[in-house]
């Protein structure tokens, strides 16, 4: 019994389980009974959270059923984009012109924070800032690139279209149009785990990793958590950072998980000189995103599919894989990849591409962050703000916008 999903949240081991740095120190079982706030999960959003809450004046504890590291954070490619999966002339459509601007701007505030994070904590993990581009594909062409892009400078985000012929000259992609924007960044993302993690327990906060949770009661004033090892943990307040596998009990909102896929090549790939300062992806469905990494690696990532078990299927991750290392060689102009890893996973998404940051329906003392998407690092920074905000009591004028997302939501088996 366990009160989360339970999935394989990689298959084949991503390149970041071969660098230095991610292993965490970590208790077997929880040393106390009664902890201020449980943090459930310790991936990106568990370990931001964490060192979010930390600061002396309360006791947290985080406990995880795998090594710290061990789920989807592990797998992401780390492209930490300001720029959301969903263009702001949809959010626009889906949400109106202020909120739709509110996201972006937060998304935007958010790799900024991060960045100041990483920096003050001393945090070794490969941070990059860059910039990005966004080509034209099947589902966004030149003239709706241009139109986003004037509706992002009217908003006040910075953003340039690029026509054909600059695309070209500039970067030698041969693609009709693309948007350069200049807020985004890319790192490790299990040494940026680790190193959050790590940093939070220096700040008093218990790392409990190989228990489960596996049942929660909201006692009104407090929450009970069963744990897998037989022991029963109270909690002020209960967050739920458990990625992928959401609570049972939240399979009632509009949140779907699909399967995506990623490479890496050897170090030192040909190259053009300019990806290292970019985040580059495309907008066709599926689409194809990359970058280089420090030691000069090109990771390439998407052919997402809607079918949430299809990255376990090991003959397709090598199809798909060959796919994706063919169109990025296409992209960037260079000879074929030589690869080096590939991996797969599953990924969630909702329909306007925001997360879900806020209470667990029926309870105050328990909150989730889950949906995430292709910004699943963002949407863990601007997660470590709001719910910190709301449990010291203090007001965070996007709660709503993040939070508030189960009415209307129609309930779908667990
Ligand atoms: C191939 C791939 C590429 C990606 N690329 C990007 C990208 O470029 N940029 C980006 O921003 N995002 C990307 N993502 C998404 C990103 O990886 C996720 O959004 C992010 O890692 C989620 O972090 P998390 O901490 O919420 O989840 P996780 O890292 O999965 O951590 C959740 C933890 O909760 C634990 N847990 C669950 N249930 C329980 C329980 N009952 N008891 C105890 N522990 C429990 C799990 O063991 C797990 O360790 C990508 C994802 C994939 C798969």
């Amino acid at each position: 019994m366990t009160v989360t999903k339970k999935r394989d949240l990689h298959t084949d081991a991503p390149l970041w389980s071969a660098t230095p740095r991610i292993s965490v120190r970590t208790h077997r079982a929880p040393l106390g009974k009664t902890y201020d706030v449980v943090i459930v999960g310790a991936g990106i959003s568990g370990a931001l959270m964490a060192d979010s809450l930390a600061d002396g004046s309360r006791s947290v504890l985080v406990i995880d059923r795998r090594k710290p590291v061990g789920g989807s954070s592990l797998a992401s490619t780390a492209m930490i984009q300001h720029e959301i999966d969903t263009p702001l002339s949809s959010l626009t459509e889906k949400l109106g012109k202020e909120a739709a601007s509110r996201v972006w701007s937060r998304s935007m505030s958010a790799v900024e924070r991060l960045s100041d994070r990483i920096r003050e904590g001393g945090i070794h993990c490969g941070f990059q800032r860059r910039k990005t581009l966004l080509v034209s594909g099947d589902e966004l062409g030149w003239r709706a690139l241009k139109a986003e892009a004037e509706l992002r400078a009217e908003g006040g985000f910075d953003a340039e279209f690029i026509d054909r012929a600059t695309l070209g000259d500039r970067y030698g992609i041969e693609r009709t149009g693309a948007i350069l924007t200049d807020c985004s960044a890319s790192a490790n993302p299990a040494q940026m785990t680790a190193g959050f993690l790590r940093q939070a327990a220096r700040k008093g906060t218990e790392l409990v990793s190989g228990t489960e949770v596996t049942d929660i009661h909201d006692q009104g004033g407090h929450v009970e958590l069963s744990l897998s090892s037989g022991q029963t943990v109270v909690a002020g307040k209960a967050i739920f950072c458990t990625g992928y596998e959401y609570l049972k009990r939240l399979a009632l909102f509009d949140h779907d998980v699909v399967s995506t896929w990623a490479i890496a090549t050897k170090p030192g790939a040909a190259r053009p000189d300019w990806l290292d300062e970019f985040l580059l992806w495309e907008a066709s469905d599926p689409y194809l995103y990359l970058r280089s990494t420090t030691d000069g690696r090109i990771v390439a990532g998407g052919e997402d599919e809607a079918d949430e078990k299809a990255h376990l299927d090991k003959a397709k991750l090598r199809r798909k894989a060959e796919i994706i290392a063919r169109k990025a060689a296409k992209l960037l102009g260079t000879g074929p990849l030589d690869i080096d890893f590939t991996w797969a996973g599953p990924f969630g998404v909702t329909p306007d591409g925001l997360p879900i940051i806020g209470t667990v329906p029926g309870s105050d003392n328990m909150f989730t962050v889950m949906g995430y998407g292709g910004n699943g690092i963002t949407f863990s920074q601007i997660a470590s703000e709001i719910i910190p905000a709301r449990i010291a009591g203090r007001s965070d004028p996007d709660t709503k916008l993040f939070g508030d997302r189960s009415t209307g939501a129609t309930r779908r088996a667990a």
